[in-house]
């Protein structure tokens, strides 16, 4: 059995369903509560700086 458990999904933080497929390539990320985020657009992103509290 391969048991890789270091590639860990990520999703974006406004559209939950949405995998980031490179998080280490996105830009859209911010750190909340010492919690990096990723978001798949800058939208989003905008989205979730606007009112954070309404996505967590
Ligand atoms: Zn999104």
């Amino acid at each position: 059995m391969a048991t890789k458990t270091q590639t860990k999904k990520v999703h974006c933080g406004i559209c939950r369903d949405w995998e980031i497929k490179n998080p280490e390539r996105c830009s859209n990320t911010l750190i909340h509560k010492r919690k990096r985020l990723y978001f798949c657009t800058r939208k989003c992103k905008e989205r979730f700086m606007k009112s954070p509290e309404k996505f967590l």
